[in-house]
């Protein structure tokens, strides 16, 4: 049985050879569109005091505009043939985009109350930030050579893998904290950070999957990537996007891994059935589809079980006639989610699932998560009470959407409609 399952956003990092040296920024390439380097040297920002410094450098990075990262951004550095120019393009691109984001997050953290940020868990992904931006300052501002586009993947390749751990580590740090916020002011804070956080997890990887793709055979690159995983095919790939990607052969494989972690748990596996029409592509970020595709397949298999229901999981593809986009409903028989519960799904931690043995009715927040045992690495069937807003959070972050209509007593439709881009018109 396939247990355990890396989640395919960490199988992303790949591993580039050489160890990671930091080098102070030392270009004297400098360009009007360029943010200049901060005023404070990026030591400074390591140190776990605060000074008024660093800090009014960091309001003043992070007052940037935040760029928003389109799909037509990704595909336009890696548009084959990928050229040593387009890489170099590409590493610029990511350099000068992420401090920003990671100084917007940095502040942000920061502003929580103190009782919170001061949380051992919180405190750590703070400081994972704060370790990100001072690589990433450090790192040549405008790369211009071969090496440095090297040196400057390593330290996009450490940065990725040091925040690889960021959702169950903050999980685990908001529920140690739950005495001290409501759910509402979690929720809010977690979806901006999230939502902040799949652009730049993407920008990274774009620019090392492309430096990947550039720098090694198309069968390693593919293999780094987990690209057969996926279900994809090589050739089709731009970086992280599958430009010819195959809904339902995705849904087969996040199928079979939910079946697996369900059999686990209940001793049984609900079968699917797709149906629509199987054989529509689109250009899409397979992690992104993966990501929402297991989780609404987790809680459709849950609810199937858990209602004693027999039917299949029916899965609706569709391509929009006027878009690259496509629309998929996922309908289960499991019961629905009843009306005291369904204005709480959308909030991170609400879970109405429990393990034996944690019942936690006597807690003043209910039904949100209480237990920290189901903070897990995603290979549990829920628990953690993410799987629909994060989910949610994926679908719209290139203009999709994901909504959930239940009727109670009988089951459950979740419809994900998700954009694709025209890739020739780039
Ligand atoms: P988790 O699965 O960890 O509980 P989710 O965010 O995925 O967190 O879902 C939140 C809650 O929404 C679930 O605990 C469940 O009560 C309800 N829910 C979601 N999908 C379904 C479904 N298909 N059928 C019944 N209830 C559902
Ligand atoms: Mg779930």
């Amino acid at each position: 049985m396939r247990i355990s399952h890396i989640s395919a956003a960490r199988r992303l990092c790949p591993r580039v050879a050489a160890p990671l040296r930091l080098h102070r920024c030392q270009s004297s390439i400098t360009t009007a569109n360029l943010p200049p380097p901060l005023a404070v040297p990026p030591e400074s920002l390591s140190l776990s005091e605060w000074s008024a410094t660093v800090e009014e450098e960091l309001i003043k990075l992070a007052s940037r505009p935040l760029r928003p990262l389109t799909l037509a951004d990704l595909i336009r550095f890696g548009r084959p043939p990928l050229s040593p120019k387009s890489l170099l393009a590409s590493a610029r691109f990511t350099r000068e985009n992420l401090p920003v984001r990671l100084s917007r997050r940095i502040l942000a953290l920061r502003n929580l109350p103190f009782i919170i940020v001061s949380n051992p868990h919180v405190s750590q992904i703070f400081d994972n930030y704060r370790q990100s931006l001072r690589a990433i300052i450090a790192s040549p501002l405008h790369p211009t050579t071969p090496a440095e586009e090297h040196k400057f993947t390593e330290t996009l390749t450490d940065i990725v893998k040091t925040h690889s751990n960021t959702i169950p580590t903050l999980a685990r740090g908001f529920l140690e904290c739950r005495r001290y916020t409501t759910p509402a002011e979690v929720t809010s804070f977690l979806d901006q950070h999230l939502r902040e956080r799949i652009g730049t997890r993407l920008m990274a990887e774009q620019h090392i999957a492309l430096h990947l793709a550039s720098t090694t055979s198309p069968e390693e690159a593919a293999a780094h990537t987990a690209i057969q995983d996926l279900g994809g095919d090589a050739s089709t790939y731009i970086g992280t996007i599958d430009t010819a990607l195959q809904p339902a052969r995705l849904i087969h494989s996040c199928s079979s891994f939910v079946g697996d972690i369900c059999e686990l748990r209940y001793g049984v596996r609900p079968q699917i059935v797709i149906d629509g029409d199987p054989d529509v592509r689109f250009p899409y970020i397979p992690v992104h589809l993966e990501y929402i595709a297991t989780e609404l397949l987790k809680n459709a298999f849950r609810a199937t079980v858990e209602a004693g229901a027999t039917d299949p999981v029916r899965i609706t593809i569709a391509k929009d006639p006027y878009s690259e986009g496509i629309s998929m409903r996922v309908r289960d028989r499991g019961g629905g989610i009843s009306p005291d519960d369904f204005p709480n799904i959308w909030s991170y931690s609400f879970t109405t699932f429990s393990n034996a043995g944690d019942e936690n009715e006597d807690d003043a927040l209910g039904r949100f998560n209480t237990g920290v045992a189901s903070v897990g690495d995603g290979s549990s069937i829920a628990g953690l009470g993410y799987g629909l807003p994060l989910s949610r959070a994926y679908a719209e972050y290139f203009g999709g959407s994901l909504q959930v209509q239940s009727a109670y007593g009988w089951g459950t439709d979740v419809y994900l409609k998700l954009k694709g881009v025209a890739v020739d018109t780039i």
